[in-house]
């Protein structure tokens, strides 16, 4: 194993340049989503495996949004690790904010910029270079891997893995590596499952002057966001051994994504993202829609009591 590693380490380095071209042009390959486009990014991934002599395949219920897939079997049977990436990202609302311009792939000071070079061009540029790698040392590895590279992920829409989920499972393997933006300190695993609600509040309303005459839906909106902030202080699910890998990885996972991040990554979290209510600052607010997030940690059983 010791020259497996060896090798991987000289390719890495030998192919540095390769990479980092690869990465910034991925990111030239505008792909926001919605709409969701991804043929241009999914084209740059395909010239890259013709020119690896690797095979794949693409599997595009909807024709905007192809994902690939390829894999391969090692010398001796073993598990199947499964590598997974999307390839659209979000997209760009107002470029006034950005330093360089959003599709740019720009190389300054060391970093690559642009939208989805972190989320998650570059993950996803790891998992392709490692499958091309780990392939040219197939004879000598155990099991099976595959590489899927998605699409329609940051709308959680239906054509990218929630498809292969559904008509090609197999290509998850029996463990499944994703490269989202974390930091190179530590593995996430398990990912909380989105409960997202809308609300619509309604009531008569009323001139701003006769606040008695109806009740404000902004307020009611207000008081029930505030209510279901009780959530967020569910007691943190016992994982059993997890909660110790957890406990230990704290301090990276605080130092990836900034203090207090630890903390919640094993709790609900509750967002309302979205509110819209009310016409005039002088009437009273005879609607308010708004949109909660809702984050489920892993292990949280159902019904659970709330504090
Ligand atoms: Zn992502």
């Amino acid at each position: 194993m010791a020259a497996t590693k060896e090798s991987l380490l000289a390719w890495i380095e030998r192919d540095r340049e390769t990479l980092i071209e690869f990465l910034r042009e991925f990111v030239r390959c505008a792909s926001p989503n919605p709409p969701g486009d991804t043929r241009q990014a999914a084209a740059h991934i395909r010239k890259f495996l013709d020119a690896q002599r690797l095979a794949y395949r693409v599997i595009a219920p909807n024709e905007t949004m192809p994902n690939i897939v390829a894999a391969f079997d090692c010398g001796a049977p073993g598990r199947h690790l499964a590598l997974n990436g999307h390839i659209d990202c979000f997209p760009v609302e107002d470029e006034s904010g950005w330093s360089q311009r959003p599709w740019s792939g720009a190389l300054v000071d060391g970093k690559i910029f642009g939208r989805g070079a972190a989320d998650m061009k570059c993950g996803t540029t790891a998992s392709i270079f490692t499958f091309a790698y780990l392939h040219r040392l197939r004879e000598q590895l155990k099991g099976r891997l595959t590489l899927s590279a998605v699409s329609d992920e940051e709308t959680f829409g239906p054509w990218g893995a929630r498809y292969l989920f559904e008509h090609h499972p197999e290509v998850f393997g029996d463990c499944c590596l994703n490269g989202e933006p974390s930091g190179p300190g530590t593995l996430r695993f398990g990912e909380k499952g989105p409960l997202w609600l809308a609300f619509t509040v309604r009531t008569k309303g009323a001139h701003g002057a006769y606040t008695h005459a109806s009740k404000s839906a902004t307020r009611i909106a207000a008081n029930l966001i505030e209510a279901l902030y009780k959530l967020t202080e569910m007691p943190a699910p016992d994982l059993g051994n997890l909660s110790a890998t957890l406990d230990a990885a704290a301090p990276v996972i605080d130092t990836a994504f900034g203090p207090g991040a630890a903390q919640i990554v094993r709790r609900v979290t509750v967002n309302p993202g979205l509110v819209r209510g009310g016409v005039k600052v002088n009437m009273v607010a005879a609607e308010c829609q708004f949109e909660v997030d809702i984050r489920i940690p892993n292990g949280l059983e159902a019904p659970h009591p709330v504090q």
